[in-house]
């Protein structure tokens, strides 16, 4: 299982692919992708190896410089192509990937179809696409905040939306996540190798950190936004 992230000047899908090819030594049994195209989310993803991905993006690639990527390791709900990540809200305004497992998620399902959301997967990760619609408050941040207080479990997080595509927020906890800082480019990966082609500048991420990153920058803060100092790491090893 794997998380990649691009946001930058270069078309994001090869980058995501490349990157999630560096991550199948995790494991996995699923794949996909979501890009910003300038106007609006697109999400390809399929059952089955980064091959099968790529066929389907051969007839429709996705364009776009902001974009997530994830590898699945199936947890709630079997591999298909419906349950692989990303996953989205009922308007396809927010796209997520997730590793890890949302131990409340059955609760947070049952309070999300009382007020009227459908769900398409059976995964404990669409009820966090559902969440970023219910609680979306005007703010990307605010909003991932309020959504990321009613988890329990294990979560490393990507989150993109059209509603602020400048920017890309990441969200650890107990499922480790990297950030990647490039020159007019940033990255998130579960692990260094996915993006030591772009970076050898990284911040590894900590329990309970969030990071907001824009094509100019990375902020790190605590889930409750307090900001978090601290010098970024310089790879010294190749893959
Ligand atoms: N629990 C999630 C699922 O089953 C994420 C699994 C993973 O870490 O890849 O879809």
């Amino acid at each position: 299982c794997g998380i990649v992230g691009y946001i930058g000047g270069k078309q994001a899908q090869s980058i995501l692919l490349e990157g999630l090819s560096k991550l199948e030594y995790r494991g996995y049994d699923s794949a996909g992708l979501a890009i910003y195209n300038g106007q609006q989310l697109n999400v390809e993803k399929s059952k089955g190896r980064l091959k099968d991905l790529e066929t389907k993006l051969e007839t429709s690639g996705l364009q776009g410089s902001l974009g997530i990527g994830h590898t699945r390791w199936a947890t709630h709900g079997k591999p298909s192509d419906e349950n692989s990540h990303p996953h989205v809200d009922h308007d396809g305004k927010f796209a997520i990937v997730h590793n890890g497992i949302i131990e409340n998620y059955i609760e947070l399902k049952e309070e999300l179809i009382a007020k009227g959301y459908q769900f398409t997967s059976q995964t404990d990760t669409e009820v966090l696409a559902k969440l970023l619609a219910d609680h979306w408050d005007g703010g990307l941040l605010s909003t991932v905040q309020k959504v990321v207080a009613r988890l329990h479990g294990a979560y490393a997080l990507g989150v993109i939306s059209e509603y602020e595509p400048d920017k890309m927020i990441a969200v650890r906890y107990a499922s480790p996540l990297v950030v990647g800082i490039g020159e007019g480019e940033n990255f998130i990966a579960s692990d260094i190798p996915a993006i030591l082609k772009h970076t050898r500048n990284v911040y590894i991420m900590e329990d309970g950190e969030m990071a907001v990153i824009n094509e100019a920058g990375v902020e790190l803060m605590t889930m409750d936004g307090t900001p978090i100092k601290r010098e970024s790491m310089r790879v010294t090893w190749d893959i």
